[in-house]
C-alpha cells in the first residue's frame, strides 16, 4: 500500500487515503500496526506530512563517505540524535530559513525514513523489521551553524527548526518494499543531483538501527527513524553550498517517489 495523508476536499478533515486502480482515493485507518481501508471514498485537498511521529530518531554519519566530508570515522555503535517532532513538513510545503534566531548555514540532507509499527523492546535482529510500518523520503534538514559552533556540540536544536523535516511523498508498506537495503536514493538540488546512493552502502542497517533503538529501551509505535545522509551535502562543497529562498529540493528514492520542498525564509511577524 501506498499511504497518502491530506485534508479532504468535501469535509476539510486531515485523513490517510490510498488511490484505487480506477483513480479514486479511499480513506484508511490504522489497526493494530496495519492499515485498513475503511471503505469510504475521499478527494485529495492540502498535501499533509504523511506520518505525524511522536519521536523523530536520527542516525548520524551512517554511510561512510559522508561521514569521511563530515570529519568522522566509523564508530562501533550508530550515532543517534534527534529532530522535535514539530519540525515535520509535507510534501510540496516550503522549508523556511530561520530568520528570528538566524541562520544563514542551512543546508540538505536525503535519507531514508522508518516508521514503527508497534511499541518494541529488547528484541533480536532477525525480528526487527517485522514492526516496520513503512518507508518514505526524509530531508534532514539542518542549520550548520547552530548544529556545530553555536549547539555545545548537540546537534538537535540545529536540526530541530519549523519545516527542517520534511516526509513523503507516501508511505510505502513493507510488502511493497521487502527489503530497505536495496533502495536507490538521490538528492536534486535545482534539478541537480548533488547525492546519489545505494541502501546497501549504510553502515548501521534498518534492522540494525531497531535493534539498537529498542535496547533497553521502548521504541514506541510511530517513532520515525532517519537512517543517516551519504555524502554531498552542502557543507561539504567548496565553496559551501547552503539553501537560499528560491531554490527547490527533492529527495527520491526508487519505490516510494519525489519529495520535493521549495525554499524560502521565515516570516517573523
Ligand atoms: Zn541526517
Amino acid at each position: 500500500m501506498r499511504i497518502h495523508a491530506f485534508e479532504d476536499q468535501r469535509t476539510g478533515k486531515a485523513v490517510q487515503a490510498t488511490k484505487q486502480p480506477d483513480g479514486t482515493w479511499q480513506e484508511v485507518e490504522l489497526q493494530s500496526g496495519r492499515f485498513v481501508a475503511c471503505g469510504r471514498h475521499v478527494t485529495p485537498g492540502r498535501s499533509l506530512p504523511c506520518v505525524r511521529p511522536n519521536a523523530i530518531f536520527c542516525a548520524g554519519v551512517n554511510y561512510a563517505d559522508h561521514a569521511k566530508e563530515f570529519g568522522s570515522h566509523q564508530q562501533a555503535h550508530p550515532t543517534i540524535f534527534m529532530k522535535s517532532p514539530a519540525s515535520v513538513a509535507a510534501d510540496g510545503q516550503t522549508v523556511r530559513l530561520p530568520r528570528f534566531l538566524r541562520s544563514d548555514k542551512v543546508d540538505y540532507e536525503g535519507e531514508l525514513a522508518v516508521v514503527i509499527a508497534r511499541d518494541c523492546r529488547n528484541i533480536s535482529r532477525d525480528l526487527a523489521l517485522d514492526y516496520v510500518l513503512g518507508y518514505c523520503c526524509a530531508n534532514d534538514v539542518s542549520a550548520r551553524d547552530w548544529q556545530k559552533d553555536w549547539g555545545g556540540s548537540q546537534w538537535s536544536r540545529g536540526k530541530s527548526f519549523d519545516t527542517f523535516c520534511p516526509l513523503g511523498p507516501c508511505l510505502v508498506t513493507p510488502d511493497e518494499l521487502p527489503d530497505p537495503q536495496r533502495l536507490h536514493l538521490r538528492f536534486r538540488l535545482n534539478g541537480v543531483v548533488r547525492q546519489e546512493a545505494r541502501t546497501a552502502s549504510m553502515q548501521f542497517t534498518v534492522a540494525d538501527l531497531i535493534t539498537f533503538l529498542a535496547g533497553s529501551s521502548t521504541l514506541p509505535a510511530g517513532a520515525v527513524i532517519l537512517t543517516g545522509s551519504p555524502a554531498g551535502v552542502g557543507m561539504a562543497q567548496n565553496p559551501p553550498l547552503w539553501l537560499k529562498p528560491g531554490d527547490v529540493m527533492e529527495v527520491e528514492i526508487d519505490g516510494i517517489g519525489v519529495l520535493r520542498n521549495p525554499v524560502d525564509e521565515e516570516i517573523v511577524a
